[in-house]
């Protein structure tokens, strides 16, 4: 038996006992060392999600890095006892988006869900396309930031981030901080950071935001206005999820600027759309989803070589017999990015 993290439904979330589950030909059995809460957990638990990803009841977290205890047949890799992390997602890699090289939007995507449990069983298909061995210099709770790292590799390439860019960001919280460390990386010259909570933004200062705009206290649109000599952005980034702030990002971007909307909307939202601005003002408007094995790759290679150095986004750890209380924390205050569970 195990102790895990099993997802009823809205805010039931319950610590049990439940089976080691069995490998199978292909298939890995690896003992969890950290698993890290992410925004679309907290979503997930809050207002529920998408049935095609996430079945219940099922053992809730998706970010995990661990060890190698059992390997099914068939496989002369990974070894036990090796530090491995993989993907929460597996591309068919032969259905129609696949053959486009659109991974991400594979047709038949198997998605890992167990994060926050003793152990983990990782598909075949999984462990094929989407698993690597962590080196021995980076931490379990690193790697497991794989993940979003990964999701904002993919939409930063979508974006087209250039040198010497002026990128707003909308949202400090883990994502919003992982776009502003990854596109200072990229040579954007100036990132402005925006959110409605001064202890967020002053970490997004500490992780090198040029400036930051506290919306619920300044004309967000006027300050970047400001900021960039009455042009406004080149690249927008959206990283809350919410029709209000996509609207908004539409209104920060220069002419002929990029909005990438990265942050998923609850279903059967919409948003309303200047059509001048996308005609003379030849905006770029972008969504992006999840990401694809080869990001996973970059991401890790970047955590590891410390050129994303993800390690400040942790800033609590806690137990996983504690986890209802860490989603609950994640739920009512915003002073945490990302909270390590250690199982
Ligand atoms: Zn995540
Ligand atoms: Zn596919």
């Amino acid at each position: 038996m195990m102790k895990a993290a099993m997802l009823y439904g809205v805010k039931d979330l319950r610590v049990e006992d439940v089976d080691v589950p069995g490998v199978g030909i292909g298939e890995v059995l690896v003992k969890i060392k950290a698993a890290t809460t992410c925004g679309t957990d907290v979503k997930i638990y809050q207002r529920g999600y998408v049935e095609k990803i996430i079945k219940l009841p099922t053992i809730f977290g998706h970010e995990w890095a661990g060890e190698v205890v059992e390997v099914g047949g068939n496989l002369d890799w990974p070894k036990k006892g090796m530090r491995v992390r993989a993907g929460n997602s597996a591309p068919c890699l032969h259905c129609n988006m696949c053959q486009k090289g659109k991974y991400n939007l594979c047709e038949n995507m198997i998605w890992l869900w167990g994060a926050y449990a003793e152990y983990i069983k990782v598909p075949a298909r999984t462990v094929l396309v989407n698993m690597q061995e962590i080196p021995s210099h980076v931490s379990f709770e690193e790697a497991a930031i794989t993940e979003p790292l990964a999701c904002v590799l993919h939409g930063v390439e979508e974006a087209n981030v250039k040198l010497g860019d002026t990128v707003v960001v909308i949202g400090a919280g883990p994502i919003g901080l992982l776009h502003l460390l990854t596109v200072k990386k990229m040579g954007a010259e100036k990132v402005v950071v925006i959110d409605l909570v001064d202890e967020r933004l002053s970490v997004a200062k500490e992780l090198g935001a040029d400036e930051t705009i506290n919306a619920g206290k300044e004309n967000a649109v006027e300050k970047v206005q400001q900021l960039t000599g009455g042009y406004g952005a080149d690249i927008v980034i959206e990283a809350i999820g919410s029709p209000v702030t996509w609207e908004q990002a539409l209104r920060l971007a220069r002419k002929g600027g990029t909005v990438l909307e990265f942050g998923g909307c609850p279903p059967g939202t919409e948003i309303k759309l200047n059509t001048e601005m996308l005609h003379y003002g030849e905006l770029t408007v972008l969504g992006a989803f999840h990401t694809t094995p080869l990001h996973f790759r970059k991401a890790l290679n970047l955590i590891s070589s410390r050129t994303v150095d993800v390690r400040p986004l942790v800033t609590k750890r806690m137990r996983l017999e504690d986890i209802k209380q860490a989603f609950e924390i994640l739920s009512t205050s915003k002073n945490e990015i990302k909270i390590a569970i250690a199982p």
